[in-house]
């Protein structure tokens, strides 16, 4: 374990802001999450260092990529693939224009599928052997194997360089964001999204919230931090948006739920509950009993609705940035 200051501000001055556990690998060991107390940037301290790291990032989790599931079986977030995808690539969309996109730990490349056929001449990084092996054999796309420290592409090259819930696991924040920076060219745009560690879900679930994935997520961002680290790597923010369910699911709020039931004892501790159900037949013969399906429904009704309304008060509980280059 490794003790670090703040790499915001560089300050040694924090307050514990919670202390929570590893619920994904079942170590059951407890990590803490300071607040800085100059600038605010919440963090794992003190945290594994990337030697420690690997350990939380076993060999291959990476279901539907070890499994080889053809396209049309694929799903993400209990929905058809092109659902999610959708839904994740809203930003980019929204952009109007087309060109070189980067994803940066693009997973077994689904939301690159998409954007291909959206137009988009993508290109991936993934440092899942496993998963970007998928991307390239199964997927064809192209997509390297690596980390984006080391990865080597020309400068100004990209229209966009998307971080899909990766940024918040980069152990030098500034520094890859300064890389995405000369990537980008000089119209480019930065999108990321993360969880949000100023929502109303972290609020009420606290240590049960699942944003934390502790100690994958090193950094807990909020608007104003994130903001923050964008600026000082040369970036001007141009557009917040928050998203507190996606595809069928209500993910942060019911995910979180099932933390607090399983502390009580109410509900069972299984690893790969949901992760194995890959397939959109196997979710389909399987809708359960009515009362199970009764309070299912009802659970999404109650979520959604309280989603819908924090989204909109900016207190999601994930929130997407795009920026721009500043001229210098
Ligand atoms: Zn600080």
């Amino acid at each position: 374990m490794e003790t670090v200051s703040c790499t915001l501000c560089g300050s040694d001055a924090f307050s514990t802001a919670l202390t929570g556990i590893d619920r994904d690998w079942g170590s059951g060991e407890a990590f803490t999450v300071v607040k800085c107390s100059r600038c605010g940037l919440a963090y794992v301290n003190p945290r594994p260092d990337k030697e420690e790291m690997l350990k939380y990032y076993p060999a291959e989790n990476w279901s539907r990529a070890r499994n080889r599931v053809p396209e049309r079986d694929a799903v993400i977030s209990n929905a058809p693939w092109t659902v999610a995808a959708a839904e994740r690539a809203d930003a980019i969309i929204r952009l109007g224009t087309k060109g070189r996109l980067l994803d940066v730990g693009c997973g077994d490349g689904f939301l690159l599928l998409y954007l291909a056929r959206q137009g988009w001449d993508c290109y991936g990084v993934e440092p899942g052997e496993v998963a970007a092996a998928y991307a390239r054999e199964v997927l064809g796309l192209k997509v390297s194997t690596g980390t984006f420290e080391k990865a080597d592409y020309p400068a100004a090259f990209f229209k966009v360089v998307n971080f899909q819930h990766v940024f918040e696991h980069v152990s030098d924040p500034e520094g890859t964001l300064r890389k995405a920076w000369r990537l980008l060219d000089k119209d480019g745009r930065l999108v990321i999204s993360v969880p949000n560690f100023g929502s109303f879900d972290r609020w009420l679930f606290g240590n049960k919230w699942v944003g934390l994935k502790l100690p994958q997520h090193l950094f807990q961002y909020t608007r104003r931090t994130l903001g923050a680290f964008l600026e000082k790597a040369g970036f001007e923010v141009c557009e917040v948006s928050y998203r507190s369910y996606e595809a069928a699911d209500t993910m942060y709020y019911s995910e979180s739920f099932r933390h607090w039931l399983q502390d009580l004892g109410l509900y069972p501790r299984k690893k790969e509950l949901a992760a194995e159900r890959t397939q959109v037949a196997q979710a389909r013969a399987e809708p359960g009993p009515f009362w199970k399906r009764a309070a299912h429904f009802a659970e999404r009704a109650v979520f959604k609705s309280v989603g819908f309304v924090a989204d909109r008060l900016g207190c999601g509980s994930t929130m997407t940035m795009v920026a721009r280059k500043n001229e210098r």
